[in-house]
């Protein structure tokens, strides 16, 4: 019998080094609950939460201790203790940010909130589903952040007939969502299954990279030990290649469909979630129970012990590293995320939030330090752009000064992956220039709106 075809997208892509042997065998570890966790208001793309609890209350692990508000979503004590004034903190994306600050008590004094099985949680309705999946605060664990809850709802006239499931972790470093499909395998396919009832979907597609072959076999077994539920579940080995976990590159090796220019992967009929995000609706459905931890890499050159670790939202990025043995005397960089779509961050006394897959501390000079050449016209840029852009002409009109006159060369659609700068010889930093671009033609589109 001939192998089963590994699937991939049509045009561009690389193939950095994936740097993933540190961590890619080591089993999910759990950190002991830190002294205090600092939990964001915002984590997600909505509208932040807003508290519930004050200086002094004390709370137990798992209790809602923020309410959701509009298009947000509520945030969780993660664990017991007393809260400390809310105040502005170090925030991963947003500088400094309102904060819900808890000390720990032991959980002796204090006791986690227990989460008993809901028996009748195969048979719940949708709205039911889609309510409990909001209150647990679960957001998109790939990294987006948008609350999942939002998600799963699609606007009036829009239909879909696939669910597409990402285990396709491409980011070289990064290893949190292999782990997760090694250890919680029936959670991932549960909870793509009530996602797929929720969408009134028949089809659930799994894209797991060629280089996890033991991932992809975990997960076929358990779905086929999967009680019938009127929902096909396959899981395809997708080309091990870079972004080969974007959502469009993911959905055209999966589906065979192309995601039009600045459209959704609904526009296809297409949603995609990732296996994070569907093993804490699992969770969230069946016991009731809130996202309360993230399951991040902790690794790169410049820590001492990298790791896979089950950790506390809110806990500081320095009790993760130390937890890890700590930094090498020569890390110089630290990154949330992984080194491709990843950000660097100017210190450790972050907290964890619901978006962070991976911290990842680099050693040596920085990408731009020694600055940048003039574009060569070599084309090798084009020649890797998933979407067929000009990240070149953007890059040498930004350069000119000429920002609102790159708008034909793609800026607007660029998804920010890195594959351009990664193959420029002159070690230009394209996705900058596109970043700047696609600002100024934002606003330019804004301005015009408004008149
Ligand atoms: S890869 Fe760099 S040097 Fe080559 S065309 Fe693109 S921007 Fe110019
Ligand atoms: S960063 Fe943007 S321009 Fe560069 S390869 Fe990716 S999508 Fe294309």
């Amino acid at each position: 019998m001939l192998a089963p075809a590994v699937r991939t997208f049509g045009r561009g892509g690389i193939h950095p080094d994936p740097h993933k042997q540190a961590t890619a065998g080591r089993p999910i570890e759990d950190l002991p609950a830190p002294a205090e966790v600092r939990l964001p208001l915002l984590q997600h793309l909505g509208d932040p939460a807003v508290p519930a609890v004050k200086k002094g209350d004390l709370v137990r692990r798992g209790q809602k201790i923020a309410e959701a508000q509009g298009t947000g979503v509520p945030l969780h004590a993660t664990i017991s203790g007393k809260v400390k004034p809310i105040d502005r903190h170090p925030h991963p994306t947003l500088v400094l940010a309102q904060a819900i600050v808890i000390a720990r008590v032991a959980d002796a004094e204090l006791p986690p909130l227990e989460f008993p099985e809901d028996p009748e949680w195969r048979a719940l309705p949708r709205d039911e589903m889609l309510a409990r999946i909001r209150e647990a605060g679960i957001v998109g664990l790939g990294g987006a952040t948008f609350p999942t809850w939002r998600k799963l709802q699609l606007p009036p006239g829009v239909e879909v007939d696939v669910l597409v499931i990402n285990g396709a972790e491409c980011e070289p470093y990064l290893t949190s969502d292999y782990r997760t499909m090694l250890a919680e395998p029936r959670a991932i396919l549960e909870g793509a299954v009530l996602m797929a009832r929720i969408l009134g979907v028949r089809e659930v597609a799994i894209g797991v990279e060629s280089d996890k072959p033991d991932a992809a076999r975990v997960l076929r077994a358990a779905a086929a030990a999967l009680p019938a539920a009127g929902v096909a579940v396959h899981v395809d080995l997708v080309q091990t290649r870079y972004p080969q976990g974007a959502e469009r590159q993911l959905v055209f090796a999966l589906t065979g469909r192309t995601v039009p220019a600045k459209a959704l992967p609904s526009a296809v009929g297409v949603v995609v979630q990732n296996v994070a995000t569907a093993a804490a609706v699992h969770d969230a459905v069946r016991f009731r129970k809130p996202l309360l931890d993230r399951i991040v890499t902790v690794t790169g050159p410049g820590v001492r012990e990298p790791r896979n670790v089950r950790v506390p939202l809110g806990t500081l990025l320095s009790d993760l590293v130390n937890f890890c043995g700590g930094a090498t005397d020569d890390a110089t960089r630290i990154v949330a995320g992984g080194p491709m779509m990843g950000r660097a961050l100017p210190r450790l006394d972050i907290p964890v939030t619901k978006g962070l897959n991976g911290l990842v501390l680099l050693t040596g000079k920085g990408p731009f330090e020694d600055g940048y050449g003039p574009c060569i016209q070599c084309g090798r840029c084009i020649e890797v752009c998933p979407l067929g852009l000009e990240p070149d002409q953007v890059s040498v009109r930004v350069e000119a000064g000429k920002v609102l006159d790159t708008a034909p060369y793609g800026a607007e659609e660029c998804y920010e992956c890195g594959s351009c700068t990664f193959v420029c010889p002159s070690q230009r930093p394209l996705v900058q220039f596109m970043q700047v671009a696609k600002a100024s033609l934002r606003r330019q589109r804004e301005t015009r709106s408004a008149r």
